[in-house]
Order: C-alpha cells, then sequence, then structure tokens
C-alpha cells in the first residue's frame, strides 16, 4: 500500500506473498527490493504450526473474518516472531488482520497511523552497553559514545519496571 520499509528504524520483516503481489507494481516493488537488498526487511516464510493457528483463530471467529493467504502468511509470521519472543507490529489496515491479531494478542497498526511515533511506547537503548534511556535528550549513549536504537517496549518489562 505504498509503506516505505526504509522510512522505518525497526527490523522489518514481509512474506514471499507479498513480494509476489508487489510484482506488478512499480513503485512499491522497488521501494520492497530497496528495502530487502539494504537489509532492512527480511522476507520470510511462516512455519506450517503458526499458519494453521492463524486459520483456526479466523475460523472461530466467525464468517465475518475471511483472511486471504497473503493476509494469513503475514500474521503467522508475527506469531512466529513473537515466539521467538520478539514484539511484532503488524501493519495492516484490514479489518480481517486486525481481528485475528487481536485474538492471538499480537499488536497491529494500520497504515494510516503508522506515522504517529507516539502510538508505540518507545525506549532508546545503547547497542553496545545495553543501557535504556527513556527520552530523546541524547543521539549517543552518555556511557560508551555509542549512538542510540529505539525500539518499542516491551508491555511485560513495562509493567515490572513501573511496579
Ligand atoms: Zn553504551
Amino acid at each position: 500500500m505504498g509503506l516505505d520499509p526504509l522510512g522505518l528504524e525497526l527490523e522489518s520483516y514481509s512474506v514471499p506473498e507479498v513480494t509476489e503481489e508487489l510484482r506488478q507494481q512499480t513503485g512499491p516493488a522497488y521501494r520492497l527490493n530497496a528495502s530487502t537488498a539494504s537489509g532492512k526487511m527480511k522476507i520470510q516464510s511462516p512455519s506450517k504450526s503458526s499458519s494453521s493457528e492463524v486459520l483456526e483463530e479466523a475460523r472461530a471467529l466467525g464468517d465475518k473474518v475471511v483472511l486471504s493467504k497473503t493476509d494469513t502468511s503475514v500474521v503467522a509470521l508475527a506469531l512466529d516472531l513473537s515466539k521467538e519472543g520478539k514484539t511484532p507490529v503488524i501493519v495492516s489496515d484490514d479489518y480481517a488482520v486486525q481481528n485475528v491479531a487481536e485474538a492471538l494478542k499480537l499488536n497491529y497498526q494500520s497504515l494510516a497511523t503508522l506515522g504517529i511515533r507516539q502510538k508505540f511506547n518507545w525506549v532508546l537503548y545503547c547497542p553496545a552497553c545495553f543501557k535504556q534511556y527513556s527520552n530523546d535528550e541524547t543521539q549517543d549513549c552518555p556511557v560508551c559514545g555509542t549512538k542510540l536504537k529505539r525500539k518499542p517496549i516491551d508491555k511485560e518489562a513495562a509493567r515490572q519496571r513501573s511496579s
């Protein structure tokens, strides 16, 4: 839908089906190629077990939730990543995708609001010494001088920190 993955500061993933769908469209296909070439976006197929979990969940939600093969793969890949301990955010404006994501307790974000940074709870961290910083005061780690990176706060960790 015109998302430019190069503009994202996060590790991003997509599925082979998306590459296939974009082959006909030069703009998005070009951006996808540039992103995969730069290593910013990884193309990965979901596991069979996650795919069937997603299909079962969609079925349980009823007739209104119909997932395309591509959508199923996107949600299943997110499920795989969350099983690996990552905190994926699915980018989709599709109602069915959002419903299934919610049922599977996966985070999602519609494309329209992706540019709004406040939608995520961000934390700055140092990739070298792993110290975390909570605001945008500094670009470089005050301890070791490494350029800080940004990641969404893991909800579990956020709760533990505040208690
Ligand atoms: Zn540091």
